[in-house]
């Protein structure tokens, strides 16, 4: 399962910490569940279609955003 971000530090300037903004239900990724089916075959579909839900996260001191 995706590890909640929710008030860890920013990995990318390490001073701000990251806060949840966005939140994606439903939408399976095309894109992912293609370039899947490029690297895997049938098993590559199957794992874009897992990820149904995606959790953006904005650091407060840079803005570097995280979509899990
Ligand atoms: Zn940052």
């Amino acid at each position: 399962m995706a590890k909640v971000l929710d008030g860890t530090r920013c990995s990318k300037c390490s001073m701000g910490y990251y806060a949840r903004v966005g939140e994606r239900t439903g939408g399976f990724s095309g894109g992912k569940a293609v370039a899947g089916a490029v690297i895997a075959g049938p098993l590559g579909i199957a794992a874009g279609a897992l990820g149904k839900k995606k959790v953006t996260y904005k650091c407060s001191k840079c803005g570097y955003t995280v979509e899990q």
